[in-house]
């Protein structure tokens, strides 16, 4: 990686801001799902040990968005729900130490929570999303977060995609301006899946919006990846791109053309782009009962897909085998729903099998993460992406603010 990292600068004794991704599910009050937490503390157990006073913050949610639409609908707003604060009692418990809590990330309680910290010391800033400053990346309310610290690291790089205050801004008032660990592993994986990966390289992509994965699969096509599979819904939209017929389910038909385009530029690069040859349908009159596999030319008119079928898997795994990288985003099927979750569960196994036998696996995607742990394999992929949008962001050949704003080494 090109970019500096916390390594690289001297923390001890230092008050160092870093900016972690801690948007996670709270419910009654409690995280229900730490994995961003816990792929935080690298860094942060790493300062602690520096002697750093270590200040963390991050947004959780949207909360002004939703205040915004609760007093548009007259509705009570809840802002309690978006608070940091039973982030700060999981990472308490996570650090076996004290975390200690700003009730507001800038203002007159930070500074003097700050100003009484030891080395050693770990403090978690509320929400940063609080305020309308960090998402327009005002320049004022960047100033006021860097004031708190001498150092500032990012580590988030799920929200690295965009330019806020504490992504972007802050690095004009506050320098030196260096990665996490975990920022830097993201990058150090995703780069070489860009930039040089061991072949033959596959891409598996599914989910519900081609719309959402278009620039990503143009530019694995670009930077030559050797075969894309497609599932899930997204397939309809090609299926539909070749006169067959989907019955109702989903395609986006904006991306017809598109979808044909990419197939042309597939073919000219020599890039094998595979489509399932069968799934799982039912009727939409009768779906508790109708439920089969058949081929996708057999599809009619009152038919919905919702999972790959059974000789697709065969075939999608046979294109795994040996293949010595791999990229997951998109679950093959409505996954969430039972049984039209065995096409992912199914291929989400033989990723990890592949990873097993030698290659380099990457998955990324919200949908994709819940679908590994509902395989268990989670454990067995060689890297597990954080960032969604940040992940398919890079992997499209964008420029990550975020990342953008670091000190070059
Ligand atoms: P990720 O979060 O991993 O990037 P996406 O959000 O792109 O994945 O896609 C996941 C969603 O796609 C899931 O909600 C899943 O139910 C849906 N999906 C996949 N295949 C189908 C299908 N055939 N019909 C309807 N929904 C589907
Ligand atoms: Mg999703």
């Amino acid at each position: 990686m090109n970019k500096k990292t916390i390594r690289d600068v001297e923390i001890s004794g230092k008050k160092v801001f870093i900016r972690v991704d801690f948007n996670v599910p709270v419910r009654d009050g409690k995280v229900e799902d730490d994995t961003r937490v816990v792929a935080a503390l690298p860094t942060i157990n790493y300062a602690i040990e520096k002697g750093a006073k270590v200040i963390l913050a991050s947004h959780l949610g949207r909360p002004l968005k939703d205040k915004k639409k609760a007093e548009e609908k007259g509705i009570t707003y809840d802002e309690s729900k978006y608070s940091l604060k039973p982030v700060a009692v999981r990472l308490s418990e996570l650090l076996h130490k004290e975390v200690l809590f700003a009730e507001d990330c800038i203002g007159e309680q930070a500074r003097q929570k700050v100003s009484l910290m030891k080395a050693g010391d770990v403090l978690l800033l509320e929400n940063l999303r609080f305020h309308a400053g960090e998402e327009k990346n005002d320049r004022e309310f960047a100033s006021k977060l860097a004031e708190l610290a001498e150092i500032y690291v990012n580590d988030a790089f799920g929200a690295a995609h965009r330019a806020h205050a504490s992504t972007a801004g802050i690095t004009e008032f506050l320098q030196p301006a260096v990665a996490g660990f975990l920022m830097e592993k993201e990058l150090d994986y995703l780069s070489k899946i860009l930039n040089n990966p061991e072949k033959p390289f596959v891409a598996i992509l599914g989910g519900a919006k081609v719309s959402d994965k278009i620039p990503v699969i143009e530019s694995l096509i670009s930077k030559g990846v050797d075969k894309i599979l497609i599932g899930g819904a997204m397939a309809y939209t090609f299926f539909k791109a070749h006169g067959l017929t989907v019955g109702k389910s989903l395609v986006e038909d904006g991306m017809i053309p598109k979808a044909l385009e990419i197939e042309k530029s597939a073919e000219k690069s020599g890039v094998k782009l595979i489509l399932p040859t069968d799934h799982q349908v039912v009727d939409s009159y009768d779906p508790l009962h109708s439920r089969r596999v058949i081929p996708i030319e057999f599809t009619t008119a009152g038919l919905v897909g919702l999972d790959i079928g059974t000789e697709t898997v065969a075939i999608f795994k046979r294109e795994l085998e040996g293949a010595r990288t791999i990229f997951w985003n998109g679950p093959m099927g409505m996954f969430e729903e039972k049984p039209f979750d065995e096409g992912t569960v199914s291929i989400a196994k033989a990723v990890a099998e592949a990873t097993e036998n030698g290659a380099v696996s990457v998955v990324g995607g919200g949908d994709s993460i819940s679908a590994l742990k509902q395989a268990g394999v989670a454990d067995k992929i060689s890297h597990v992406s954080t960032g969604g949008g940040a992940t398919l962001e890079f992997l499209a050949g964008k420029k990550l603010p975020g990342v953008e704003a670091l000190n070059d080494k």
